[in-house]
């Protein structure tokens, strides 16, 4: 081997090192890099993301767009609480304020109904009287809801006979249902499930007085339950108007009310909290219908904690 040789592999192996160690340094780099992008995205996820304390200057192009970029998500995403806090007061005030005249529009309507009234005065007065009772029912179910929402009233579930519940929507649906003439049948069970006794009664109430809503007179409603192992399920089935495939979906959201009900009495919220307070005690809420047949809303309780 000649001085040139060596020299060669001399210079062969000095390549090869500093090759290894620029690859080196790079993945240590790239490390660095993931592991600061991924820091940002843990403090992005708890909440507490703030760019100050990323120095700028020591992130590289793509740690600085991306830190941009959750500094101005998280803001917007305050700004969205902030929002949603300041329509939810604003609910409660409303709702408020609205009690006590709502409540005496409906006392001097009662008091003018009892007096000797010209044949078209009682008819207006039965018209103001059930417009302040639309009113009130509006009214007490949007402060339910805020106050759901707001975490005022809190769902507390416990483990509850399934009969207790549909022993109380019996008692509360019976004369609606007598006096339109559609026949009510509760299957009697010895199930036992997690809910909260009150507020389910309300969600459950809200769907058996659609079924009879929307159900004409002469048809009938049956309620049945079918344990699972890991939720009761209640199914509330009637032989009334039925819901448009489209439309199944829509009809949880707020305020949502299908154009082919707008002869009926309605507001559209019953179903949104009904779907809500179930959410907050771990149930759900599905339904299948067929326009002109019928409906079946069943309503998923937890069998366990
Ligand atoms: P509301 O009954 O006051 O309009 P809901 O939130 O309780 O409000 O229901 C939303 C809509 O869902 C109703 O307006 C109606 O279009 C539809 N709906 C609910 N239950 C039934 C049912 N059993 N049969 C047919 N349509 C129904």
């Amino acid at each position: 081997m000649n001085t040139l040789d060596i020299i060669c592999i001399g210079i062969a192996i000095a390549v090869a090192v500093a090759a290894a160690v620029v690859v080196l340094l790079y993945r240590q780099k790239v490390r660095k890099t993931v592991e600061k992008i991924s820091m940002m995205l843990d403090k992005a996820i708890d909440g507490s993301f703030e760019e100050s304390v990323f120095d700028e200057s020591a992130l590289s192009s793509v740690e600085s767009k991306l830190a941009r970029f959750l500094s101005i998500s998280m803001s917007s995403s305050k700004n969205m609480l902030a929002e949603k806090d300041k329509i939810k007061r604003l609910i409660s005030d409303i709702a408020h304020q609205t009690k006590t005249p709502i409540t005496n529009i409906l006392l001097y309507s009662q008091l003018l109904g009892e007096h000797e009234l010209p044949e078209n005065s009682t008819e207006l007065v039965q018209a103001l009287s059930s417009q302040a009772e639309k009113l009130n029912f509006l009214i007490s179910a949007l402060v339910n809801l805020s106050r759901l929402e707001t975490g005022i009233i809190t769902v507390s579930p416990g483990k509850e006979p399934v009969q207790k519940l549909l022993d109380e929507v019996r008692e509360q649906i019976m004369p609606k249902a007598d006096a339109k003439g559609v026949s009510v049948t509760i299957e009697d069970t010895g199930v036992n499930a997690y809910f909260d006794l009150k507020w389910t009664t309300e969600a459950m109430y809200n769907i058996v007085d659609n079924a009879v809503k929307y159900t004409r007179s002469g048809g009938s409603v049956r309620i049945k339950v079918i344990p699972y192992e890991m939720f009761c399920r209640i199914d509330i089935t009637d032989n009334g108007i039925g819901i448009a495939e489209h439309e199944q979906s829509k009809i949880f959201t707020r305020f949502y009310r299908s154009p082919a009900v707008s002869n009926q009495e309605g507001v559209g919220i019953g179903l949104f909290l009904a779907r809500e307070i179930l959410d907050a005690e771990g149930g759900y809420i599905k339904v299948s219908s067929s326009p002109g047949s019928g409906s079946t809303f069943s309503v998923f309780l937890p069998m366990g904690e």
